[in-house]
């Protein structure tokens, strides 16, 4: 589980990015962090995955401090906006680095990456690069190289903004059965809506760096907590 109590995160000059932030995630839940452009989702996000530090209060995994723990005991994979390949390396390097990094012997390694790229449909390019594929693939090979090691909790920051319409319909599809075939718990970061209430278990709603409503997708929309939210969400009045 993931545990936010009373986090609040002010950065140096600058307003409350984050403003007293309760929230809890559930093991295998799937969870969107839903909020304009500039209220706080990425604050959040890499707060939760200890790239920084609340100002006060308490970032939680199963328990234990976000920070306290050292990076190879996170457990916690993280796909951006940009997906952040490595350039020079193949489909399968990209997807194998983490277990490298981990010090995994190459047999099972093979084994694996051959898993996840089936997967998520590239199974056939993993010997190509990244320039050599479209953006959509680039995408699953981000997700297959954040999921190949079995990560506790699997963040997502905005990982679809850079793609057209029909492919952010298809790989939203994919994300959630693949989070759910995994049984991983999820924090879904989106400023678009329908991503939202289509993807989520629940949806945390944000507006400068303040959380307005937690719920399913039903409840946020049909009784949502205050006026922001409906008009946010468009809810019928
Ligand atoms: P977007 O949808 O545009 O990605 P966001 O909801 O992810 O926005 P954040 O990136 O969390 O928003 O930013 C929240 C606020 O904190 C913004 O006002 C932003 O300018 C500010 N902020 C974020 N990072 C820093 C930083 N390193 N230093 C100073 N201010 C920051
Ligand atoms: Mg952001």
């Amino acid at each position: 589980t993931v545990a936010l109590k009373d986090v609040t995160k002010v950065f140096p000059g600058g307003a409350r990015a984050v403003d007293n932030v309760n929230l809890d995630v559930t093991d295998g839940e799937f969870m969107v962090l839903l909020g304009p452009s500039g209220c706080g989702k990425s604050t959040v996000l890499r707060m939760v995955a200890g790239l920084e530090e609340p100002t006060s209060g308490a970032v939680l995994l199963d328990g234990e401090l976000a920070n306290d723990l050292p990076p190879g005991e996170r457990r916690v994979a993280m796909v951006f906006q940009d997906f952040a390949l490595y350039p020079h390396m193949t489909v399968a390097e990209n997807i194998a680095f983490p277990l490298r990094l981990a010090g995994i012997e190459p047999n099972p390694r093979d084994e694996r990456v051959a898993d996840v790229a089936s997967a998520l449909g590239i199974g056939d390019v993993l010997g190509r690069r990244p320039s050599q594929l479209s953006g959509g693939q680039r995408q699953r090979v981000a997700m297959g190289r954040a999921i190949v090691r079995r990560p506790g909790l699997f963040l997502m920051d905005e990982p679809l903004s850079n793609l057209d319409s029909g492919l952010r319909a298809e790989l939203r599809a994919e994300i959630s059965a693949l989070t759910r075939q995994l049984g991983v718990t999820t924090i879904y970061v989106t400023h678009d809506q329908a991503e939202a209430l289509t993807m989520a278990d629940r949806v945390a709603i944000m507006r400068r760096g303040v959380l307005q409503d937690v719920g399913t997708p039903t409840q946020v929309y049909g009784r949502p907590a205050t006026l922001y939210v409906a008009a946010f969400l468009g809810s019928p009045r």
